[in-house]
């Protein structure tokens, strides 16, 4: 296959992209070869397809079963979750799945790192979601966390069902320490996290600190005991809402152990939008792990979708250029350069989180997996947000849409017209 006059990200000029197999054979601008499949883009951009480093597959697309969380808080959320949790199967998972993780490639995600709730006695949830990595193995990426959402101390269980997931083949092991009862129950926790991790040699993927509470300081005990045990780079944070909330000489304090841990911090801006600050009046916080700062004091930071239509959040498409738009806004990294380089964060961070820089980007050697935006820039694709035109996985084409046409009354002679985004381009200037 050979994409034609693509723009890349960081590159000046359009390239032709020749694709052998599964692997990205040539880059340059003008491609002598023919190819039976050849696709012109226009100057569209190309990327590598988006990731999505925190969501929840096990429970994705339950809204409203056995009832709609009419209080939107994350607590009524969690007892409508062990509601459902006593009903679920195989089957259920894994078809509620399918049509989720369709749903995310053709937005452009082919790489997800899902939670397995391992609170469900008969961890159910991960016998799913393994079921369902085995089956979709070549549309989609699917990493799992063993989560114990209800805590590792709070059911004398527990801890044994965390490992029991690891065991049968979940790739990370989480954590919730700020759920657990006392402080002291939550730095356990996290040496128990960390003991297992160890014993198995997985990475660690814990929510830490989704709260407003701002005495809620398990980020840093995760970020010294990286370092303690050299787990440098293979730990993972997820939400971190409370770093909202800290003082800015201990936030400093804490960025600097999370650079030197190499911690990669995964905020969910469109559920933490959603649920934080439920308990003050005005001035009422956001909530947000503090990315803007977080990135200018070197920490890597990645974005997660989290939930689509479940007990958490009754919304969401499955679309994580929507997640970073609620990112740029919430966290206001809308300066130029920000804006652009903002798409690292569903793209090369998680990358990095994940450890996959030598497989994944628009380089020649690299896997062909590619997304063509239905956009000319990063802004443009943040600004119009649509679906991309082409989902290209292992060399293939897994996801595409026709292009749209769209006719609009032309308020100057009240006749339709076709109507397309580039028609606004004429007057900006940074095109
Ligand atoms: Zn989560």
């Amino acid at each position: 296959m050979i994409i034609r006059r693509a723009k890349i990200r960081g590159r000046d000029g359009l390239f032709d992209i020749r694709i052998e197999d599964n692997v990205i054979a040539e880059i340059s601008s003008d491609i002598q070869a023919r190819d039976e499949e050849e696709i012109d883009v226009e100057g569209r951009l190309v990327t590598p397809p988006f990731i999505d480093m925190h969501f929840h597959l096990d429970s994705v697309l339950t809204l409203g079963d056995p009832r709609f969380n009419q209080s939107g808080t994350l607590l009524e959320g969690i007892e409508i979750w062990s509601e459902y949790k006593k009903k679920l199967t195989i089957e259920d998972i894994v078809d509620r799945a399918r049509r989720a993780l369709m749903l995310m490639i053709s937005y452009g995600t082919t790489r997800i790192r899902t939670h397995a709730d391992v609170t469900d006695k008969k961890l159910t949830t991960v016998k799913g979601l393994l079921e369902v990595k085995r089956l979709f193995r070549d549309v989609v990426d699917v990493q799992i966390t063993a989560f114990p959402q209800d805590g590792i101390l709070t059911e004398p269980e527990n801890r044994e069902l965390l490992e029991k997931a690891v065991e049968m083949g979940a790739d990370n092991v989480g954590m919730i320490p700020h759920l657990e009862y006392t402080r002291e129950d939550g730095v356990k926790s996290i040496d128990i996290a960390f003991e297992i991790a160890k014993r198995y040699d997985k990475d660690i993927d814990g929510h830490v600190d989704e709260t407003d509470d701002e005495h809620s300081r398990f980020l840093e005990v995760v970020a010294a005991k990286t370092i303690k045990e050299n787990y440098i780079g293979r730990v993972t944070a997820g939400h971190a809402t409370a770093m909202h909330s800290y003082n800015d000489a201990y936030a400093d304090k804490l960025y600097r152990l999370l650079r030197k841990a190499e911690v990669t911090i995964v905020p969910n801006p469109l559920i933490n939008i959603h649920l934080q600050g439920r308990y003050d009046k005005y001035p009422k916080r956001r909530g947000l792990a503090r990315i803007k700062e977080l990135l200018a004091n070197g920490v890597n930071v990645a974005l997660g979708h989290d939930c689509i239509m479940d007990p958490w959040y009754p919304l969401g498409r499955g679309d994580m250029m929507l997640v970073l738009f609620m990112a740029v806004h919430v966290a206001q990294l809308m300066g130029y350069d920000e804006l652009i380089k903002s798409f690292d964060l569903i793209t090369t961070n998680a990358a990095k989180a994940l450890r996959i820089n030598s497989i994944y980007g628009v380089e020649k050697g690299k896997k062909a997996d590619l997304i063509v935006l239905d956009a000319f820039n990063e802004i443009e694709a943040l600004a119009h947000l649509k679906r991309p035109l082409y989902v290209i996985k292992n060399g293939k084409i897994i996801s595409m849409k026709t292009r749209e046409e769209v006719e609009v009354a032309d308020p100057l002679t009240g006749k339709l017209v076709k109507f397309d985004e580039k028609m606004l381009r004429k007057s900006s200037s940074y095109y």
